[in-house]
């Protein structure tokens, strides 16, 4: 048996175009876990704690000589990072980069997809990503810029303390007394812990408490940042053992603490449970809002069925399609510059046809059958995913124990493909999901619609159609006639 591969990994600062921040203990958890599931060793982490923009680029130079040296050392395959962005948004650098890794044959891995640069087309597409990226450095750097501003001004204490607890100190000697739950950020914490476990998502949640006003955990970063929660800062809380009084060392368990639980840890391992479901990860909207289609939608070209992504139709990404229309948001493959729709209209070409369905009387009747015959079956197969997960846990830390790579290579070779086969069937019957069968019952299904959150909109959309868009037929057709011609749609449950 081979050996496995060894990877590098990068991590540094920097914000997605959600607006929605991954810390970098946030990157390199994903990243492991990416490894981890692979059986990846993993031979080095970067932390690279400055920005990628030109604008402090010696600062970031220093990682990134650290980076070339490690590729060029022939000790490692490939290089993982959460996304093309993370790396650098400098092309020149990047294609320094590039060449680098295409030279000592080593891959280059993001969004969880690794890249061999020997192929032309794993070329072409992290190119574009990279041009993509270049644009957002300039507003990124005033937003880090204004941040940094703030801190300063607000006094930040060393925030050491963990929100949802407050600590109290000797009047006298000004030692640490005790640590006791906040009076309001503590409540709060167990709010997330219960909802989430009621089925919301963390999305639904940040939205909430944006609407409810409720103050972030860090200083705001500035004055344009309207919505202080998002579904990471939410996922950080649901994550940190602090809550169920769990002492951490590395990131590891270590034992009970001093302070309270504001959580059950019974129910604390639940929430991780949840939160490493691989079909939930695999699940487009758990990676944040997004738009209506996006992560779901497909490319129509001939061989290519690569998923729909955000394009902002900047100047950079104007320059790379040869097109020069004004801004507006599209959908554009993920692929490549095969297919690109207007956002609005595609929206409107793909509700309309959702919901004209769902008013149809028969939709409703058609649709409890499906539920009422798949409900059952589900729970088996959540139960037995889960019962194939915990195998495979316990062989691997079996095998890490006894550094025996050749057990785990064979076991998961054995139990994946069942995992794979019941979770394709879960994805299927879960097409009658509630939320639809909730829609289909409102008197007013159009109104109901306008009503919902994304991403409870993304899920009805996701479990009724599947949706494909085409090439325009002629250069330069557009409009909502021509993105009705142009959008495939096929229907998941026969309502
Ligand atoms: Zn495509």
């Amino acid at each position: 048996m081979a050996d496995p591969m060894n990877v590098l990994l990068i991590a540094r600062v920097s914000r997605d175009n959600t607006g929605e921040e991954r810390s970098v203990d946030e990157q390199l958890d994903e990243l492991h876990g990416w490894a981890r599931r692979e059986g990846w060793h993993v031979a080095h982490v970067i932390r690279e704690l400055g920005s990628a923009s030109r604008f402090s680029q010696r600062r970031s130079r220093n990682e990134f000589a650290e980076a070339v040296r490690w590729i060029e050392s022939g000790r490692i395959d490939a290089v993982l990072m959460w996304e093309a962005s993370r790396i650098t948004r400098d092309l020149g650098v990047y294609a320094e980069l590039r060449e680098t890794c295409a030279k000592h044959n080593v891959k280059y891995g993001y969004d969880g997809t690794l890249y061999d640069f020997a192929e032309r087309d794993d070329r072409f597409r992290t190119g574009i990503d990279a041009l993509l990226a270049e644009d957002e450095v300039a507003r990124t750097s005033e937003r880090v810029r204004r941040a940094v501003a703030a801190n300063v001004s607000a006094g930040r204490p060393n925030g050491k303390s963990t929100w949802g607890y407050r600590r109290l100190y000797d009047p006298e000697t000004k030692a640490l007394r005790e640590i006791v739950p906040d009076p309001v950020s503590g409540p709060l914490v167990r709010e997330a812990f219960r909802r989430f476990l009621g089925g919301e998502t963390m999305h639904a949640i940040a939205t909430d408490w944006n609407r409810r006003g409720i103050p972030p955990r860090r200083p705001k970063r500035s004055d344009r940042d309207p919505a202080p929660w998002g579904s990471y800062a939410i996922k950080e809380i649901l994550r940190n053992p602090t809550y169920a009084a769990l002492r951490t060392h590395n990131g590891v368990i270590a034992g009970a603490a001093i302070w309270p639980a504001l959580i059950q840890q019974s129910a604390f391992d639940d929430v991780q449970k949840r939160l490493a479901d691989p079909s939930r990860r695999r699940d487009p909207s758990a990676w944040g809002p997004g738009s209506l289609l996006t992560g779901t939608a497909r490319c129509g070209e001939d061989g290519c069925r690569a998923r729909m992504r955000m394009g902002y139709n900047n100047a950079s990404y104007r320059a790379a399609t040869g097109t020069a229309r004004r801004q507006y948001r599209t959908y554009v493959c993920a692929n490549g510059a095969h297919v690109a729709v207007k956002q609005v209209w595609a929206d409107a070409v793909v509700v309309e046809h959702v919901l004209s369905r769902i008013e149809h009387p028969d939709f409703l009747a058609a649709l409890h059958d499906i539920e009422d015959a798949g409900a059952e079956r589900r729970r088996e197969l959540m139960a037995e995913i889960d019962d194939h997960m915990t195998w495979l846990s316990r062989v691997r830390e079996r095998a890490e124990a006894e550094r025996n790579v050749d057990l785990l290579f064979e076991i998961e070779s054995s139990v994946r493909p069942k995992i794979n086969k019941a979770q394709v069937e879960l994805k299927r019957l879960t097409s009658a999901s509630p939320a639809v069968v909730a829609l289909a019952s409102e008197s007013d299904v159009r109104s109901a619609w306008t009503t919902l959150d994304l991403p409870a909109q993304r899920e009805i959309i996701r479990t009724l159609i599947d949706v494909t868009f085409h090439r325009a037929r002629q250069k330069g057709a557009r409009g909502v006639l021509s993105t009705l011609d142009r959008t495939e749609i096929r229907w998941r449950v026969d309502g």
